[in-house]
């Protein structure tokens, strides 16, 4: 056990200390009656179903990660990496296929750990609250995709990034960096037209008086719109969305079909607005930036750290290796990766004010506020969390805080 050992340790009470300290502020921060300004927005009954549908959450969140974490301080206490590192040595010594085993057996364990919890989170408590539409065969299938997936995509991202590492040395985080940079443009470019589908039927919005309403405002803004998605989000919960994907011909605008069934035209157009407002501010390129400006500050401080024993020395292990050093490298920098994540929702929620504005310009700001009131409602979301649990985790403004900005 070595001092990073016990930094890792450090990092990980820390991380959980912390966000047990915000839930409890959440929590408390939950007024009973229905307060002044929420008054038209919820009823007092929807609003009691709200908190008890947050309380319920909480203490399953509690739950949960006292769960995750005795399991990491555990395994972390007993070797449990360095084990299957060995494990895996025994099998093959070709450094790629070594990562490949190590983080699969890793990244199954945790998977099937967590898989028992959403299963409870998705058939109990979503249930109960009358949002899950989901069947146990479409939650079984989604496992094997996401599975698949993780194999194809992961895997061939993971050996390649081993593969640069035993042949480029010193500039290791560079190249790994301009691989990640690809991915990342393909992945924003295709996310909606070839993984989306995977899971979801995508179809054209049919013609009638909501494409008609549609197709005058994107004239209206001259903003091209060649793909016009309604996406059966109805398969797996009520709870409605929309988003914009992808960049250049390939943009592409999704409606969940519970959206359209319960807003009206003026509301639905107003939502759309709010989506080409993200376009048309260019937060979808900004964020492809950013992400890549925090994938290259990352691999260059990993680039420092790799190859000292102390790293894999921490996780218990004799011999040195990239999967280990990768790993123990993940769990120091993760403060610092919370840190750039609470910069990143910062900028999210000053791009959705943006985004808001640009609907109540170009379209309807009262239509826009009575949408977001209804998907509050209906989300039964939390209509005032504590200011410091939505400085950390929002990426999106208070609905309190968007409507007096529609005003
Ligand atoms: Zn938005």
């Amino acid at each position: 056990m070595n001092t990073l050992f016990f930094i890792i340790v450090g990092i990980v009470l820390f991380d959980f200390i912390t966000e047990r300290i915000l839930d409890i502020l959440n929590l408390n921060n939950w007024n009973p009656d229905l307060p002044g300004e929420a008054k038209g927005i919820y009823d007092e009954e929807r609003y009691r179903k709200s908190m008890e549908y947050y309380k319920v959450n909480d203490r399953f969140s509690m739950i949960t990660s006292m769960f995750s974490l005795a399991l990491l301080l555990s395994v972390l206490f007993l070797d449990g990496f360095a084990w299957i590192d060995h494990y895996v040595r025994s099998i093959t010594v070709n450094p790629a296929w070594m990562a490949l085993l190590f983080f699969g057996i890793i990244g199954l364990a945790s998977d099937l750990f967590s898989t028992l919890f959403s299963l409870y989170k998705i058939f109990v408590i979503e249930e109960k609250f009358g949002f899950n539409k989901m069947t146990p065969k479409t939650f079984v299938l989604d496992k094997l995709k996401g599975y698949l997936l993780s194999i194809l995509i992961g895997g061939a991202l993971l050996s390649l990034i081993v593969w640069i590492y035993g042949a480029s040395g010193k500039y290791f985080w560079l190249y790994a960096l301009g691989v990640l940079a690809l991915f990342m443009v393909f992945a924003t470019m295709f996310y909606a037209s070839i993984i989306l589908p995977l899971f979801n039927k995508l179809t054209p919005l049919p013609e009638g008086e909501l494409r008609t309403s549609i197709e005058s405002y994107c004239g209206k803004v001259g903003f091209k719109l060649h793909n016009l998605f309604v996406m059966d989000g109805s398969k797996r919960s009520s709870k409605a969305n929309a988003f914009f994907s992808g960049m250049g011909a390939k943009k592409k605008i999704v409606l969940f079909d519970t959206l359209i069934e319960k807003h009206s035209t003026d509301e639905l157009v107003a939502i759309l607005a709010h989506e080409v407002g993200h376009y048309k501010k260019k937060h979808t390129m900004q964020g492809l930036m950013l992400g890549l400006l925090q994938s290259g500050i990352m691999l260059f401080i990993l680039s420092l750290f790799l190859g000292n024993p102390e790293l894999s020395k921490a996780l218990g292990a004799s011999q040195s290796s990239f999967h280990l050093d990768i790993l123990a490298f993940g769990m120091i920098y993760s403060p610092l990766s919370a840190l750039l994540g609470i910069l990143m929702n910062m900028l999210s929620r000053k791009n959705e004010y943006e985004a808001d504005r640009y609907a109540k310009e170009t379209s309807d700001g009262t239509a826009l506020a009575s949408a977001l009131i209804k998907l509050s409602v209906d989300n039964l979301g939390n209509l005032k969390p504590h200011p410091a649990y939505v400085f950390v985790h929002y990426s999106h403004p208070t609905l309190l805080q968007r409507l007096e900005k529609l005003k």
